[in-house]
């Protein structure tokens, strides 16, 4: 198939959003400049309440970034040194960082090759090993891409084995669970949920940002403290208990609560944009080929259970055809390249190759091409047009 336009393709194009917003981010931005109130205040405070309830939980704190979001509810559930915490390998390096710097184990379990989630049924093979080299204390869920794991089983280990959950969500906010009680938020399912705000996220701020979600009270308000290196919360300089500075940002809040009013038009967008790939994957015959596999949606009947901030195909000949987009300047990249287990910094643990091979294969073929909302109709034709190229030239 010959190429029907030359339209070079970014893989994320932030000003294209910024474009659409940036009166209203600039007339919030100067207010907060106006004030010269920078650390916490109503920014924040406003911020934190249009999030809880967009999200449906009682508490969310704005923090410093999805990873101290992380690290932060680990902390304050009470993940000790040599505390096991069971996740997955196929995530970005903060999930398993955080556990890490906690001077606790990380406890791997393979991914389910569709969703690229935690596979509960290895979860539950790892939790029955007698052979841990950690005591499992809490786990770890990442909604990777976008699309909620599999909580309900998932929770039923964790129950069963009493283990602390903080479901990272820093790829899929606004994606929902369908639970035995109906649709849950992401983020509201387990003890804490953690979400970024890095810019590339889907709810992206001007800079490094992230909330924690919890359902508990008192949850909450040893989470506050910590925030704030466990001050009292009345008293000043009286600390309770050992923190940090976990601070959302003003500025950071201020953009936050502009974007969010349009947080659902924009995952509305990425779905739409993700069916549009699909149905020109599947016409150009590349599936059928079996040259190209499309991501799988778990529960293909609730499109909301997705929020694509990632498209990832596997690909035959990755790697060639990386080398393809890139000549034709259409924006691609691998996430994630190495799991955990295989990371130099983590060579300590004794992961092995062979050791997690859903894992080490979905690193090998995954190919994430561009998703971002304002993609035209002409950018996604282009962007399969060189994929099927590529592979027309290489018969
Ligand atoms: C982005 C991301 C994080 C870390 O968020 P930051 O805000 O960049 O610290 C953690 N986990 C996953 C899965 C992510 O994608």
């Amino acid at each position: 198939m010959a190429a029907q336009n030359d339209l070079p393709v970014p893989l994320l194009d932030l000003k294209a959003q910024f474009a659409t917003i940036k009166d209203e981010v600039m007339a919030a931005v100067t207010q907060v400049f106006d004030q010269q109130a920078f650390i916490l205040g109503p920014h924040v405070d406003q911020a934190e309440k249009a999030l809880a309830a967009h999200l449906g939980v009682p508490f969310a704190l704005g923090v410093s970034s999805g990873t101290d979001a992380l690290l932060l509810s680990l902390m304050a559930l009470g993940v000790r040194p040599g505390d096991g915490v069971v996740t997955t390998p196929f995530t970005f390096f903060a999930t398993v960082g955080s556990i890490v710097r906690l001077g606790a184990v990380p406890l791997l379990a393979d991914i389910d090759p569709l969703t690229y989630n935690l596979d509960p049924a290895q979860v539950e093979a790892l939790l029955s090993r007698g052979d841990l080299p950690a005591p499992p204390k809490a786990m770890i869920p990442v909604h990777i891409f976008g699309q909620a794991a599999d909580m309900m089983p998932l929770m039923r280990l964790a129950r069963a084995h009493n283990l602390k959950v903080v479901e990272d969500a820093a790829q899929a906010i606004g994606a929902v669970y369908p639970g035995p009680a109906g649709l849950a938020s992401i983020g509201s399912i387990g003890h804490t949920g953690a979400f970024s705000f890095f810019p590339s996220k889907n709810l992206g701020g001007a800079g490094d940002g992230g909330l924690i979600t919890s359902l508990d009270p008192d949850l909450a308000a040893r989470l506050r403290s910590m925030r704030t290196h466990g001050s009292h919360p009345q008293e000043k300089y009286r600390h309770v208990l050992v923190g940090g500075n976990f601070r959302l940002d003003a500025v950071q809040a201020a953009v936050i609560s502009v974007k969010l009013k349009y947080l659902e038009a924009w995952s509305d967008a990425r779905r739409a944009n993700a069916a549009d790939y699909d149905r020109l994957f599947t016409d150009s015959g590349l599936v059928d080929q079996g040259l190209v596999s499309l991501p799988q949606r778990a529960w293909p009947s609730e499109p909301r259970t997705h929020v694509f901030n990632q498209y990832v195909i596997r690909a035959t000949d990755r790697d060639g055809l990386m080398r393809h987009l890139a000549a034709a300047k259409i924006g691609h990249a691998v996430y994630y390249p190495i799991p955990m287990h295989l990371l130099e910094c983590f060579a300590h643990l004794g992961g092995q190759p062979g050791d997690l091979p859903q894992a080490e294969q979905a690193a090998a073929q995954v190919l994430a091409i561009p998703i971002y909302p304002e993609l035209t109709p002409q950018q996604k034709q282009r962007v399969v047009e060189v994929i099927a190229d590529f592979y027309a030239q290489n018969k």
